[in-house]
């Protein structure tokens, strides 16, 4: 829990007000959640002091440690060693830089039809462009993946890379990550888990979970954005394969000048989710549910898509039949929530992870996307209720009373 004064600096540091000033609140974590006030203190003074880490003066050694406390507060929310993770600019970049590496080592591989595009289409362009065998595992009506199909998939080959997401993006779905993993190393395959939803926001323990590579995203758990990293555990058998060459950094597996305050923003970010990580994805959990059933039981017709119980804790999608979420959006400026998964935005087809569960292209088109998370509030969830509620009751009346002839 944060006190008053600093939930105030993380509203005032998030889109809590639209252009007229007014309260927003913020219900899209999963597109990004707001800087934590512990993560813009951390920053700070990095941007203003000069140093690049790979520098031999004592401002370059100054910046190198401060990214090595940096790095050991992120493997410490992940129960790894450090010198497992490489940060780069994001987990798009992580991602790509897993299924590069995979595949220069297996010419297989294996993922999930849900896949966040920073898997999926990295995975079309390495079949296209270096003849990777692929195959796309579907997914049921609840968003889970069938462990046979998998093992199918599998049992003829023994040198496969496997990229299945942790958490869902758009649903909050978690896939049966242990029971997954066992499957792949039981037939030698190499396992990466896109985990950019679940990371510091509900416990990640690597001692346990025995992935083999893991994606993460800084600005998901209230870093900075354009900071996130990739595990890849000490002696993954995977030869050395970089993304971007340059001077070395990150153990040669990522060149560039190191973002020193992101960096460092990050491993606070870290800290500080760490700190009550448990509690709270029980507080947000709670307010989610609340948010749902009430707008459940207010608003006829409305179904919850993906798993109820296999679900990140702060994740509410949400279909209501013959409203369309772009409609609904609009009619709640005070809200600020997702039709879809924001890095799909802008795109004119429907989600392709509703789709893959089967949903039509209605059901989709009409699905909104609630996100909660840390500095989320229980007035935050009565105002969104009631503005949700009424956005969606009107643009209802406002359809059927353009529906010929008064046909319902
Ligand atoms: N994977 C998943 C599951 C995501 O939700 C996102 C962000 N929407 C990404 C990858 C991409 O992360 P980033 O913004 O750090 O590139």
């Amino acid at each position: 829990m944060i006190d008053s004064g600093r939930q105030e600096c993380v509203m005032t540091a998030s889109v809590s007000r639209g252009a007229d000033g007014e309260r927003i609140v913020y219900l899209d974590y999963n597109a990004t959640a707001p800087l934590r006030p512990e993560a813009l203190d951390a920053m700070l003074p990095h941007l203003q002091d000069v140093g690049n880490a790979a520098s031999p003066h004592a401002a370059g050694r100054r910046a190198a440690a401060s990214v090595e406390a940096a790095r050991r507060q992120l493997a410490s929310l992940l129960g790894c060693s450090p010198g497992e993770l490489i940060f780069t600019s994001g987990a798009t970049e992580a991602n790509n830089l897993a299924l590069r590496a995979g595949v220069a080592a297996h010419r297989r591989l294996v993922t999930t039809a849900v896949e966040h595009p920073a898997v999926l289409h990295t995975a079309h362009a390495l079949s296209r462009e270096h003849s990777t065998e692929l195959t796309v595992l579907t997914v049921d009506r609840d968003g889970l993946l069938d462990l046979n199909a998998l093992e199918e998939a599998l049992a003829s080959h023994d040198t496969t890379f496997v990229s299945v997401m942790t958490a869902n993006n758009e649903t909050g779905v978690l896939f049966d990550l242990k029971a997954i993993v066992e499957i792949c190393h039981a037939h030698g395959a190499l396992v990466h888990t896109d985990a950019t939803q679940l990371v510091g926001r509900s416990p990640v323990d690597l001692t346990d979970l025995d992935v083999d590579l893991l994606s993460l995203s800084a600005h998901k758990f209230g870093g900075p954005q354009g900071v996130g990293a990739l595990f890849l555990r000490r002696d993954t058998p995977l030869p050395h394969h970089p993304l971007l060459h340059g001077g070395g950094q990150e153990r040669g597996w990522r060149g560039g000048t190191l973002n020193v305050a992101g960096i460092v923003s990050t491993g606070a970010a870290a800290a500080a989710a760490a700190v009550t990580l448990s509690d709270e994805a029980k507080r947000v959990e709670s307010l989610r549910d609340r948010l749902e059933t009430t707008l459940l039981s207010r608003l006829e017709g409305g179904t919850v898509n993906g798993d109820p119980y296999r679900r990140l804790p702060g994740v509410s999608s949400l279909t209501f039949p013959g409203v369309p979420a772009d409609a609904a959006l609009a009619a709640m400026p005070t809200v600020a929530a997702s039709d879809g998964s924001a890095c799909a935005s802008g795109a004119p087809s429907p989600s392709h992870v509703l789709l893959a569960m089967g949903h039509s292209r209605d059901e989709a088109e009409c699905t909104l996307r609630l996100s909660l998370g840390y500095a989320t509030t229980e007035t935050d969830v009565d105002e969104a209720i009631e503005t949700i509620v009424d956005a969606i009751t009107r643009v209802r009346s406002a359809l059927d009373n353009h529906s010929p002839s008064g046909v319902r």
